[in-house]
């Protein structure tokens, strides 16, 4: 007989085998108890020595975390941290004990559940996922009333010295994850929970499989059953013919071998069979994803994506934490490197609490990034400063998200020029030769790259939102796939444009759009002439892996030959075709 199957969310690839245990909710306070009257006071002590201890305790793990090097482990703990200090959360409960009697147990749990669930009725999918964080924080000072200890996630018994345990859940807290011992837990599988919530995004960075959102169904697996976990297709096979056992041990090897391949392009130049070299750096969006990067082999940076510093907070990040930020962000890679800090991009699908913007109906051709701004200086100016600042640490380099037109990048460098002369007035150190330099992510620009080649000092091309631009194709629009597709010859010609004005002008010209780390797009990309290839960080090794096979001299005819075919399908049939070194 087959293995029984369950379909659930990719969250974190690889293949796991071992038997499953499983992890049981805490119990959460049901109802809403009270205390007698007067009893109030000595209620809230027991509240606050409660909170005290949960304290304690982050602040244990979070050095534990520290070091142990797991960076993000240890950015969850201390935004625990910060929420033992919130008013909506701890001043909530404290004011339910003082004024309307609760049991601290009910009063924390009450005001937990009332931001979590504010939080989940949210638009934005990773503030959503942050309900989990507040309801581990709330259990933790639940747990703690009761004096209990950490949760007993990480002790997960193991059936056999040679196997590692699967863990399921109805969802694993981010703490219950920060603490599972990969050489325990080979991998595990949550009822609830998305790709970006926290325990999918630990799972990636410490390389456990994962799948989450698999349904209540998957918990009525029993403890100790054998188990397959395909982090790749996000399906769990419980007891496995041997067929299946022997198919997925297999995989496990292969994936464990192309591993080791790659490992030796760790560190290396990036360069073609035929000599030609050019930059594969790595798209991040926090300081954390820049060393993450470096490890994956990355050069550098090509897109800082700044506007995560300000996404999923009340306020602006201040000039000094965006300066930290920066700073620390080219610190990750040396003095040389080249690390493109692009000024934040907010709107489109990323909205920002902090400034209140208007709903619009068409929010991609709306109110976004370089318009926002340049008509709030003051907020660009901040972060203008910060960029100067932190160049006088490493290779900063400063770019402009979403210019339409000439007068756009003209107001941003007389903006930037300000901010160095107010540097220099403060006798703040910066690098005089900073440079600057624009996204091409709309046709328009493209179209003008001759004339913005002429003042800019690099481009980079932004083909996620050039693509929907150019096919008026919605990046978000499931449906719309056959038409988000960089491969198409509309697009493919704007980027050839675009490539060969910046060489005119001897500017040079990157990519940090998806496509620059899609593999068949390689081939095509380097026959034109790119010079930087900016990726996600898992991208780097494999694509200098492929680049290392390539003959860049005999790609120029192919670059020039696909512009002429009718559609991406073609595009991909005809590379496929002619570029053998693709399938090796
Ligand atoms: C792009 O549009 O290609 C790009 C890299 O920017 P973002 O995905 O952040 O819009
Ligand atoms: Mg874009």
């Amino acid at each position: 007989m087959m293995a029984t199957e369950i379909k659930g969310i990719a969250a974190s690839e690889g293949y796991a085998i071992g038997r499953a245990v499983i992890l049981r909710e805490d119990a959460v306070p049901e109802g809403i108890t009270y205390v007698e009257s007067g009893d109030e006071a000595a209620e809230l002590n027991r509240f606050d020595s409660a909170v005290a201890a949960a304290r304690v305790e982050l602040e244990a793990l979070l050095e534990r975390m520290k070091s142990d090097g797991r960076e993000k482990e240890a950015e969850i703990f201390e935004a625990h941290l910060m929420l033992l200090e919130d008013e909506e959360l701890i001043g909530a409960a404290q004011e339910r004990i003082r004024g309307q009697r609760y049991k601290a147990e009910s009063a924390m749990n009450e005001s937990g559940e009332e931001v979590a669930e504010m939080l989940a009725s949210l638009d934005d999918e990773y503030l959503r996922e942050r309900a989990a964080d507040v309801r581990d924080v709330s259990r933790r000072v639940i747990r703690k009333l009761g004096n209990a200890s950490d949760s007993e996630a990480a002790k997960a018994p193991v059936a056999n010295k040679n196997e590692k345990s699967i863990l399921f859940a109805f969802d694993l807290t981010p703490s219950d994850t920060a603490q599972l011992d990969p050489s325990v837990i080979g991998g595990f599988v949550t009822a609830a929970g998305g790709r970006t919530s926290h325990s999918a995004i630990i799972a990636r960075s410490v390389g456990i499989p994962a799948i989450v959102g698999a349904g209540e169904g998957a918990l009525h697996i029993e403890e100790g059953q054998l188990v397959i976990v395909d982090g790749a297709a996000g399906l769990v096979l419980i007891e496995p013919e041997d067929k299946e056992l022997a198919h997925y041990q297999a995989l496990q090897e292969q994936a464990a071998g192309k591993r080791a391949l790659l490992d030796q392009y760790r560190g290396k130049p990036s360069i073609s069979a035929d000599g030609h070299q050019v930059e594969l750096v790595a798209n991040i969006g926090s300081v954390q994803d820049a060393r993450q990067a470096r490890e994956h082999g990355a050069e550098g940076v090509g897109l800082f994506r700044t506007e995560f510093l300000y996404m999923g907070r009340p306020d602006l990040p201040t000039e000094e934490e965006q300066f930290t930020a920066y700073k620390e962000a080219a610190e990750a890679f040396g003095p040389d490197a080249p690390i493109v800090i692009r000024t934040m991009d907010i709107g489109g699908d990323k909205e920002l609490p902090g400034l209140q913007l208007e709903k619009e109906d068409n929010p991609f051709l709306g109110y976004r990034a370089i318009r926002i701004c340049l008509d709030r200086p003051d907020l660009f100016k901040t972060q203008l400063r910060a960029v100067l600042r932190a160049s006088a640490f490493g290779n900063l380099k400063i770019m402009y998200p979403m210019i339409a037109a000439l007068a756009e990048w003209r107001a941003a460098k007389a903006l930037l020029e300000e901010a160095k002369q107010e540097l220099r007035s403060e006798n703040i150190a910066f690098n005089e030769q900073i440079e600057a330099g624009i996204m091409i992510e709309i046709p328009a620009a493209a179209q003008m790259a001759d004339r913005f080649a002429r003042e800019v000092d690099f481009f980079s091309i932004g083909t996620n939102d050039l693509v929907q631009y150019t096919m008026a194709a919605d990046r978000m629009n499931p449906k719309l796939g056959y038409l988000s597709d960089p491969l198409h010859p509309p697009v493919l010609r704007l980027i050839d444009q675009v490539i060969r004005a910046a060489h005119q002008e001897n500017k040079w010209v990157g990519m940090c759009g998806e496509m620059a780390g899609t593999p068949v797009a390689l081939p095509i990309l380097l026959g034109m002439g790119l010079d930087e290839f900016s990726m996600s960080a898992s991208a780097v090794l494999p694509a200098r892996a492929l680049l290392s096979r390539l003959d860049r001299s005999k790609l120029a005819s192919l670059a020039e030959a696909v512009l002429d075919l009718d559609d991406a399908e073609e595009v991909r049939s005809y590379v496929e075709q002619h570029v053998p070194e693709l399938n090796r």
